[in-house]
């Protein structure tokens, strides 16, 4: 057991976290940019963030721009084709998730993420909610035919700078979720219904400045789950937190995953009804 706190934690926050995340049955994760920068792949608000560095680049996560421009179509290929996500392995933060998984007390795991790292790393993809969709896969803005992303970028490699779609000659791009367009509705409640059935909801990595995402961790309080938020730096919902943790999440997470399990340490509560959500 970890007596002294992780890193430099106001003082109480580790007490209290451990407090509640030991005797948490079923844990809701909501992870961001954030788990994955030790993997090698830059968050966009961070202090090293993509748009913090450059704040043009966010023109190419828009999707008005995308359709209109066919120069920031092709700037988004070449991006695709040397992002970091190629060659990224799941890191510490990835790991001690799939630990919990793997200890039968994470209910569900919602990521903002694209790069897939959550299920490298073992995490059951059953229970993995890709909010923002991924970087492996292509879909057609005009038929939405699916497709490998591996396959596109061959042909990006082979001088296609926009690859039209093979079944209609629409526009391809990442199915991902851009800045302009709504998330599935299904994937949705899907995370609605994970953070409403939880003890805990752990945010990890996020600044909690993108909705709805970041409204996932007032809902969970509100059906009565300890949100615990472990950033590096403060995020607007800091003040509904039980216990907010700042520091590298390598080294928060797996500390707070090998804390020992005292399950009769709560009382069992009853989740969130599904049905009074809207
Ligand atoms: P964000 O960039 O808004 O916030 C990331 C947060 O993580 C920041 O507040 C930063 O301080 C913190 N952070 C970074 N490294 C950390 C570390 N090692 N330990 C502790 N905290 C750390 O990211 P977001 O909230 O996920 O939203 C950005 C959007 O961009 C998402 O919608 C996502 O789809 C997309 N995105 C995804 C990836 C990816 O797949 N890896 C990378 C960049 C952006
Ligand atoms: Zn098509």
């Amino acid at each position: 057991m970890a007596e002294q706190p992780v890193g430099e934690q106001p003082h109480g926050q580790w007490a209290r976290a451990r407090e509640v995340f030991a005797s948490a049955r079923r844990v809701t994760a909501l992870t961001g940019a954030g788990v994955s920068t030790a993997s090698g792949i830059p968050d966009f608000r961070g202090p090293q963030g993509v748009w913090t560095r450059n704040p043009e680049s966010q023109r190419l996560t828009d999707i008005s721009a995308y359709v209109a421009d066919p120069e920031v179509r092709k700037l988004a290929w070449q991006r695709r084709l040397t992002h970091p996500a190629w060659d990224a392995a799941p890191g510490l933060a990835h790991r001690a998730l799939a630990e919990l998984d793997q200890a039968g007390r994470l209910g569900a795991l919602i990521t903002q993420n694209i790069d897939e790292l959550h299920q490298q790393s073992g995490v059951g993809t059953d229970r993995i909610v890709e909010l923002h969709g991924t970087l492996f896969a292509t879909i057609c803005l005009d038929c939405g035919a699916t497709g490998s992303m591996r396959a596109a970028l061959a042909r990006v490699g082979d001088g296609e700078e926009d690859p039209p779609c093979r079944a209609c000659g629409g526009i391809l791009k990442s199915r991902t979720v851009s800045f302009g367009e709504s998330l599935d509705p299904d994937i949705l409640r899907a995370a609605q219904r994970a953070a409403l059935n939880c003890d805990v909801f752990l945010a990890a990595g996020t600044s909690l400045t993108v909705a709805p995402a970041s409204a996932l961790a007032e809902l969970s309080v509100r059906a009565g789950a300890h949100l615990i938020i472990c950033n590096a730096e403060p995020t607007p919902y800091d003040a509904l937190a039980t216990a907010v943790l700042g520091g590298a999440l390598e080294e928060v997470l797996p500390a707070l995953v090998a804390e020992p399990f005292e399950p009769d340490a709560a009382p069992l509560r009853t989740y969130g009804d599904p049905g009074t959500w809207s």
